[in-house]
């Protein structure tokens, strides 16, 4: 197993889909799951700050996730979510959502599940999140922290926003980045921050295909995989 952490616009997303790939592994995109209880509770008309509101409705939530990194996938209510939990509205909303502890047990609860499944069924699993190496899965075999400054963060997520066909300048994603930075980093329930043991990647000067293969020669040295000369190929 690979815990992938670390803030947006890292590159995380598409370096563990890829990564999982490579490994012949399973994918799991934590954040997408606080991302659809958000949809969730907006969709209830619930605000995003009334703790109690936002468990009530994140426990009676049905959703599902995909485990498939080339389809990921996330349904509430059987309706294909994956597009619409990107937009705007659910990334302003879900760092409020995400801190609410109760919120944090019911989803935590679900991932340590669907790692386990995955990883009798197909051996291996990425799972990228903020908390991956600290909470859900201290025991991973290899744990990275993904950095890179937060201007170049902000482009790349107005880069993704802009391809995506959601509007989007370099100063609302600087603003968006630093706002999500300041309220992940600064919870009181399992803030944002890197393992103890956890090797540190700054992808700032890093194409994403460099990145992969940094981390599938960590992945090799560790035991797991190796996937390098794939990655390099
Ligand atoms: O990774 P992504 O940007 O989709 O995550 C959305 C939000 O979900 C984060 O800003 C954070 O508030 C929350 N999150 C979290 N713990 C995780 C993954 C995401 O609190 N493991």
């Amino acid at each position: 197993m690979v815990a992938l952490d670390g803030p947006s616009g890292t590159g995380k997303t598409t370096v563990a889909r890829k990564l999982a790939q490579r490994l012949s592994a399973g994918y799991l995109d934590t954040g997408a799951m606080y991302r659809v209880v958000t949809l969730a509770v907006l969709r209830a008309g619930t605000d995003p700050a009334d703790a109690g509101a936002v468990t009530e409705v994140a426990r009676g939530a049905e959703f599902t996730i995909g485990t498939d990194p080339g389809r990921p996938s996330v349904a509430l209510g059987g309706e294909d979510v994956s597009a619409e939990i990107r937009g705007a509205d659910i990334t302003h909303a879900v760092s409020p959502v995400s801190a609410v502890p109760q919120v944090r047990e019911l989803l935590v609860a679900r991932q340590r599940r669907i790692i386990d499944e995955v990883l009798a069924e197909v051996g291996g699993i990425v799972v990228e999140g903020r908390d991956i190496g600290t909470v859900v899965a201290p025991d991973a075999p290899l744990k990275v922290y993904l950095t890179a400054s937060p201007e170049i963060r902000a482009a790349r997520r107005s880069a993704q926003d802009t391809a995506a066909g959601r509007e989007s300048s370099h100063a609302d994603a600087r603003a968006s980045v630093d706002r999500r930075d300041r309220l992940d980093s600064s919870r009181a329930a399992s803030p944002l921050r890197a393992a103890e043991d956890a090797v540190h990647l700054d992808t700032s000067e890093l194409e994403i295909d460099q990145v992969l293969v940094a981390l599938c020669e960590l992945a090799g040295h560790r035991g797991l995989l190796d996937c390098a000369a794939e990655a390099t190929r």
